[in-house]
């Protein structure tokens, strides 16, 4: 069977105005990922947004700055971002499990097996797993620090045959868009070289996390394993299925 792991960015959950999770743009994701199963796909999915789904519970305008806020924050919004996925993929008929998982485990092999294992029951029980970073217990030294990283983890734990990243870009450009207007999309990456690394550097505000430069990492890790890796749009129609029939959506890193 096909396995794919799709992640989807909190930018492509949210509400751009308000931060705010957007209900019909989860709902079109679950229901995407929902047919892709049916069409005897396995999936597996990397969320993010939890963080700002804790922000609309608690009624905060912005993410507190000390680390037990935040993490009472995600505490609070993984719980209601799963229950939405839950019920969300149970209207589809499918069942979701929640994986939630720090570096720990990819750095001791007892516990990598722990989680290989556990990925390979809910994919053959036909459940659809929900993975996110622990960002409740995660402190620095045991946090991938975004899910662009997490979600190439997991694609080699899993041994999947691609890896696809839904953002709201539609994929790598030769320069960041948001600063040259001349900027021009790749559709094809063979090889990640320093051109390729150039042209996301110094990409993101938001220090530390994010951006294209994460991306282009998830990328060397996937290709690396062999797998190959798609940076596209979440709000382009029907991307998912679009992609894996072969549609060239997106920049495609081709893994050697
Ligand atoms: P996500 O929430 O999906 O992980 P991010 O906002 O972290 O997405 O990263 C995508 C953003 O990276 C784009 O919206 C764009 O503003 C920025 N970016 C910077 N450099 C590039 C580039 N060379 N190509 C494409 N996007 C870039």
């Amino acid at each position: 069977k096909t396995r794919i792991v799709v992640k989807i960015g909190s930018s492509s959950l949210t509400h751009a105005n308000t931060g705010k999770i957007s209900l019909s743009k989860l709902e079109r994701f679950v229901r995407q990922v929902a047919d892709l199963k049916n069409s005897g796909k396995e999936v597996i999915v990397v969320t993010s947004g939890a963080v700002a789904v804790g922000l609309s519970a608690l009624n905060l305008e912005k993410k507190p700055m000390e680390l037990e806020g935040k993490q009472a924050v995600a505490a609070v919004g993984q719980a209601s971002l799963m229950m939405l996925y839950q019920k969300l993929f149970r209207e589809y008929n499918h069942v979701a499990g929640q994986l939630l998982i720090t570096k720990d485990i990819v750095e001791n092999a007892k516990r990598k097996q722990n989680v290989v294992n556990t990925f390979k029951s809910l994919l053959a029980y036909g459940a659809i797993p929900v993975v996110n970073e622990n960002d409740t217990v995660a402190t620095e030294e045991i946090e991938f620090g975004d899910n662009d990283t997490l979600s190439a983890i997991v694609a080699t734990l899993v041994e999947a045959d691609l890896l696809i990243l839904l953002s709201d870009i539609d994929g790598l450009y030769d320069k960041n868009p948001n600063l040259h207007e001349d900027a021009r999309i790749i559709s094809h990456v063979d090889a990640i070289d320093e051109r390729v690394e150039h042209m996301a550097s110094g990409s993101n505000s938001s220090v530390g996390t994010g951006g294209m430069i994460t991306k282009i990492l998830a990328a060397k890790i996937a290709n690396e394993s062999g797998i190959d890796m798609v940076i596209s749009h979440a709000d382009t129609d029907h991307v998912l299925s679009r992609i894996v029939h072969g549609e060239d959506l997106g920049t495609l890193f081709k893994a050697p």
